[in-house]
């Protein structure tokens, strides 16, 4: 018989790695939302796969279920390209092209003021696509390459393009062209809108995974540096303005409901990705294919929701 210290000591077992694992159990079982078929190739997702991960400032990172499935970004996208816009267009040009105001609508609607034709604010798809108009570089490759880089700093690994996702975005985003030209017709986009919209197609179809997306969020949730990798992925100044998009935008037509209930900043993406951001503490993530009319993931958004009700996450709750 092997004494102590050579009997095997029991795997201390986080007591947040435990409360995921029965959240996680929970939430399988619901079978509301739809996969989101409007992108083809988004139709051939496994409704079942359901992955949780929360990454902290300081790079613990905890997960459950399907959190190392690769899915594509969509729009969780745009808070990041908005970011590197401030950055390298600088803020007085990018406010001059893309408003902060809540749209109320939803992610494809038009939403550009009548008078300047600005759109409302980055998160809906006009901003998106303006925000990639102001990303260095004259070709969809340049941009596009800019922006990976950027991305994979934030999840501190090399991100790769699904180019089965884009190509099939590509050869149907017919609405998002005409918002496209639209934005040329204001003068928001200067001469042909095309390299703009092919990268904001790339950068929709940008592969992560809940881990990915934790990182990216606790980069945020870290004033811009990456807990893990320790690189500075946003100037600390813009991380503030991108967070308060979030807050604003991050659910669309839901976003309103979402603050007034879970009071944090987030993205949502049709890839059933989406992020929450707990503003120097964590990010949490969910991601679940069947998303809701506005597009948003169903157990995702119900998995956060109840993480940040039971640790107490939401930032007005300090008021309590
Ligand atoms: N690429 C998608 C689109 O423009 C992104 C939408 C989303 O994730 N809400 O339609």
């Amino acid at each position: 018989v092997l004494r102590f210290p050579f009997s095997p000591r029991p795997v201390p077992t986080s007591p947040i790695q435990e409360f995921l694992h029965s959240l996680h159990a929970r939430l399988r079982e619901l079978s509301e939302g739809n996969v989101a078929d409007y992108i083809p190739e988004l139709a051939h997702a496994d409704p079942d796969q359901f992955g949780i991960c929360i990454a902290t400032h300081d790079g613990f990172v905890y997960e459950v279920g399907d959190s190392r499935q690769p899915f594509t970004i969509q729009s969780i996208s745009k808070p990041l390209t908005y970011g590197l816009a401030l950055e390298e267009a600088g803020e007085a040009a990018v406010l001059a092209k893309i408003g902060v105001e809540p749209s109320g609508d939803v992610f494809n609607a038009i939403s550009l003021r009548p008078q300047t034709g600005a759109p409302l604010n980055p998160l809906i798809n006009a901003g998106a696509i303006t925000a990639c108009g102001l990303v260095p570089g004259d070709t969809v490759a340049l941009k596009s390459s800019r922006i990976l880089a950027t991305y994979s700093r934030f999840a501190g690994r090399t991100l790769d393009i699904d180019e089965r996702v884009y190509a099939s975005e590509s050869g149907t985003g017919h609405r998002n062209r005409a918002i496209g030209w639209m934005l040329r017709n204001f003068s928001i986009l200067d001469g042909d809108p095309t390299p703009a919209l092919e990268t904001y197609f790339k950068q929709c179809a940008i592969r992560v995974t809940c881990r990915d997306l934790a990182l990216m969020g606790a980069t945020l949730a870290n004033g811009g540096v990456n807990p893990i990798t320790k690189e500075r992925c946003l100037e600390s100044k813009f991380v503030p303005r991108v967070l308060a998009v979030m807050m604003m935008e991050g659910f669309y037509d839901e976003s309103g409901a979402w603050a007034y209930k879970a009071g944090l900043p987030a993205k949502t993406g049709v890839g059933g990705g989406i992020v929450a951001v707990v503003p120097g503490k964590m990010a949490i993530v969910g991601f679940s294919p069947p998303v809701n009319e506005a597009g948003n993931s169903v157990r995702a958004t119900k998995a956060i929701n109840y993480i940040i009700d039971s640790l107490d996450l939401d930032i007005f709750g300090s008021t309590r």
